[in-house]
């Protein structure tokens, strides 16, 4: 079968023959159609620091998938041959403390597929039978393809109550106008959507009713001002990993708002923890998925009506890898498409 490889001490990846992985007793074969490319592959992809020191190269990767299951191992029942899914990325050791307690989002461990093992950027990629996701009927499989990062922005967009309230998020990459769709899907009275990139600030006007803010051009008290919005926000959701964005968040929130950080940093930075204390923020980190209370409700929020395909923007056949990852690198990209048709 073909496969996107990361070799070690090369930049890029290789579309190779490989051998078809088989399934173990527990585990469930799936044939690729379509997979989404990640910030964490395009780490990957050009090799730095993190991505020498956690790819165990050679290598297949990739983690944003949609397929049809191919075969079942001798002890996976209630899934089909043919049926379309996705899977859950994180492998959770099922021993530790969160996961034995039924928290597996928090595991104290997981595995990446496609970054600590063997992905999906082929034809055909195995999971474990307790990571396969089963979509709603009729789903287009591009949109399946979508929901890893889609379950990002749906974890974080639905932390905090958000009906009548006016939200902030910072930040327009593909998650963050995934975010703003589902918040204004959930009833929040406005959603303000901020970035520095034109092109994605386009793509936010296009995918719903968020207000797109350029902070290069636009101040957030005045726009504050314009909306009606009085003591400021009542929720944040941060997507950018810009320490600016937070300062942002930090001067624009009402007293007791709540906050949720999705965005990765690329180093540590300093806030004003002042403000967090005497205006009583409150503040929560977010990696990945619940497992499944997140898949659940993706599935309903697409089944009552929730379109988050505007944020497809670029689709290229798997021989077309390079050109994918260049438009990624771009920034005049929302989410970027493989074909493994
Ligand atoms: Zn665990």
């Amino acid at each position: 079968m073909k496969a996107l490889v990361k070799h070690p001490d090369t930049v890029g990846l290789a579309l190779e023959d490989v051998p078809v992985p088989e399934p173990g007793p527990d585990e469930v074969l799936i044939r690729v159609l379509t997979t989404g490319i990640c910030g964490t592959d395009l780490h990957i992809y050009e090799w730095d620091e993190w991505a020498r020191t956690t790819i165990p190269a050679p290598m297949t990767v990739g983690h944003e998938f949609s397929g049809t299951i191919e075969s079942l191992g001798s002890n996976v029942s209630g899934f089909f041959v043919g049926e379309m899914v996705s899977a859950e990325g994180h492998v959770v050791c099922g021993q530790c403390r969160n996961c034995l307690a039924g928290r597996r989002h928090l595991c104290k461990q997981p595995k990446g597929l496609g970054v600590n093992i063997p992905g999906a950027f082929a034809d055909y990629v195995v999971v474990p039978k307790t990571n396969v996701w089963r979509h709603v009927e009729g789903i287009d499989p591009e949109v399946a393809a979508l929901f890893d990062p889609f379950g990002n922005a749906v974890h974080t967009a639905l932390s905090f109550p958000v009906l009548g309230e006016d939200v902030l998020i910072t930040g327009a990459g593909p998650i963050g106008l995934m975010a703003a769709a589902v918040v204004d899907h959930a009833g929040a009275r406005n959603t303000v959507i901020t970035d520095v990139n034109t092109f994605r600030l386009g793509l936010a006007a296009e995918m719903g009713r968020s207000r797109p803010v350029n902070v290069l051009d636009e101040s957030l008290e005045v726009v504050q001002k314009e909306l009606g919005i009085v003591e400021g926000f009542d929720v944040a959701l941060e997507m950018s990993g810009a320490p600016s964005a937070l300062a942002d968040i930090l001067a624009n929130t009402i007293h007791g708002a709540n906050v949720a950080l999705l965005g990765l940093p690329s180093e540590p930075y300093s806030i004003d923890w002042s403000t967090v204390i005497f205006n009583m923020l409150n503040i929560k980190g977010i990696y990945g998925r619940q497992m499944y209370d997140t898949w659940y409700k993706m599935n309903v929020l697409i089944q009552s009506g929730l379109d988050i395909s505007p944020v497809i923007t670029h689709r290229f056949e798997a021989e077309e890898f390079d050109a994918a990852f260049a438009a990624i690198k771009s920034q005049e990209s929302g989410k970027v498409l493989l074909s493994w048709n």
